[in-house]
């Protein structure tokens, strides 16, 4: 287990932002943590990296307790805070040493990684540029590179695509994808697709509480709206909505534009075989039949209302 977070909660004042959450990542994993903003993901993160204590719960990280052995601890780490805080002022390669050697890289080996990660993350045309004069993406590039620079076996990720045009967000997700091979990535976001394009794993959390914690698969049947069978028929002519509601199984019927219909079962069993068997007692042709999945968006919605 790369993280394990156990009945971490934290107050601010009176405010709870974090409610005893648990949570484990192996390794390897792209893990997303999925929540609307002020849900406590940048909390939960800035424990996990030692900046901020936890008022109770423990954190093992590759079996390091993060308050007793903190120091090691963010030796592991390679940390993106949100809105990426870089000095404006120095320069790309610069800065990158500097980090290297906050890691107390020799300055051998802080040469040697800071040319890696200039390449790594795509930077060789800009590293001689000041940070402060860099587009948005590149910024986050130089972000990724200093969380990545002392090639930390856990990376922790704060909203990394926020304020990007779609085109960065594309190539900083591909970039995530790439370094995630080899590491365990917790990375924050509050946009299902980011999820659905990158992340093995999610949990979803609001107001300091998980509210899931699944695969993406078996989110989509956890919640109770898709726990019935949906379908979507199309038929080659008019079909009565009397008929159809009639065929075993089906507890609701709906249409939608010409010749197609909305098929509820009343259970999760499968109610396209049913359905087939009534187009053939009554002559009619399926053009098409497809089971209606739940969209991750869908379920976010649902589970954080
Ligand atoms: P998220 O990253 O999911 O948007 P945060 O972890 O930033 O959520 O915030 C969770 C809650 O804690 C919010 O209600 C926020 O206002 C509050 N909060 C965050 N940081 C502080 C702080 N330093 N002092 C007081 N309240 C804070
Ligand atoms: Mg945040």
């Amino acid at each position: 287990m790369s993280i394990s977070v156990k009945g971490i909660t934290k107050f601010y004042g009176k405010q709870k932002a974090l409610d005893n959450v648990s949570f484990e990542i192996s390794s390897g994993e792209i893990f997303g943590f999925l929540g609307p903003n002020g849900a406590g993901k940048s909390t939960m993160m800035k424990i996990i990296t030692g900046f901020i204590p936890p008022s109770s719960g423990d954190i093992l990280v590759n079996g390091l307790d993060i308050l007793e052995k903190s120091l090691e601890v963010r030796k592991q780490i390679g940390y993106l805070p949100e809105n990426n805080p870089l000095y404006l002022d120095m320069y790309v390669r610069e800065y990158l040493y500097f980090v290297a050697r906050l890691y107390k890289l020799s300055p051998k080996q802080a040469k040697a990684r800071t040319d890696e990660m200039i390449i790594k993350t795509g930077l060789t045309v800009e590293q001689k540029k000041k940070i402060g004069a860099l587009s948005k993406g590149y910024r986050q590039r130089v972000g990724l590179a200093q969380a990545l620079i002392h090639d930390p076996s856990v990376l922790i990720l704060d909203e990394p695509t926020s304020g990007l045009d779609p085109n960065q967000i594309v190539e900083i997700r591909n970039l995530i994808a790439e370094v995630g091979k080899q590491k365990t990535v917790l990375l924050s976001t509050h946009l299902m697709q980011e999820v659905e394009a990158i992340c093995n794993r999610v949990i979803i959390i609001n107001n300091g509480k998980i509210v899931a914690d699944n695969s993406k698969e078996d989110l989509q049947k956890q919640t109770s709206a898709s726990n019935r069978q949906t379908i979507i028929v199309e038929f080659n002519t008019t079909v009565s909505r009397e008929d159809l509601i009639k065929i075993k199984g089906v507890s609701k019927v709906q249409g939608l534009k010409q010749f197609n219909w909305l098929i509820e079962g009343n259970t999760n069993e499968d109610i396209r075989p049913e359905v087939f068997q009534f187009a053939v007692k009554q002559g009619l042709t399926v053009l098409s039949m497809q089971k209606k999945e739940m969209s991750l968006e869908q379920v976010f919605q649902e589970l954080t209302k």
